[in-house]
């Protein structure tokens, strides 16, 4: 995909290829793997917000291609990132009868996040960061647990 632009080195990068919205748990997995260090609280913001982010391109966009992440210490944050095919725009949504608290949900977690769209398709990231939530990971190799 043509949507790196900047310090690619940072982002870990999974391909996505199934349709089938029940492939996202391996995606969820995927993410879950790879934020082990931080936090329990700062996790479960992550993983929630990565869910909504897979619910929402296999809802609206055919699936999602690609998920990222890029993790940093100083400050303590987690960006994640789904990238899809689809065209259209993510909206903030009412819940409602169809289930899914979308993006109101990303909104309310995430310090920011936006869609940046590309020639084939769009990338819809948001980063969770964990300082001011009263509940700051532990540095890295400080030895709590
Ligand atoms: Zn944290």
């Amino acid at each position: 995909m043509t949507w790196v632009r900047d310090d690619r080195a940072d982002w870990q990068i999974l391909d996505v290829t199934g349709r089938d919205p029940a492939d996202s748990t391996s995606a969820r997995h995927w993410v879950q793997d790879r934020i082990a260090a931080f936090g329990e609280e700062h996790r479960i913001d992550a993983l929630l917000v990565a869910g909504e982010l897979l619910e929402n391109a296999y809802q609206h966009a055919g699936g999602p291609a690609q998920v990222r992440l890029r993790l940093r210490h100083a400050p303590c944050e987690i960006t994640v990132a789904v990238a899809d095919t689809g065209s259209g725009v993510p909206r903030l949504r009412i819940p409602d009868d169809g289930g899914g608290r979308g993006l109101v949900l990303v909104d309310r977690i995430c310090s920011s996040w936006g869609v940046s769209h590309h020639d084939d398709g769009k990338l819809v990231w948001a980063r969770v960061g964990c300082e001011g939530t009263g509940f700051p990971c532990p540095a890295p190799g400080d030895g709590r647990s």
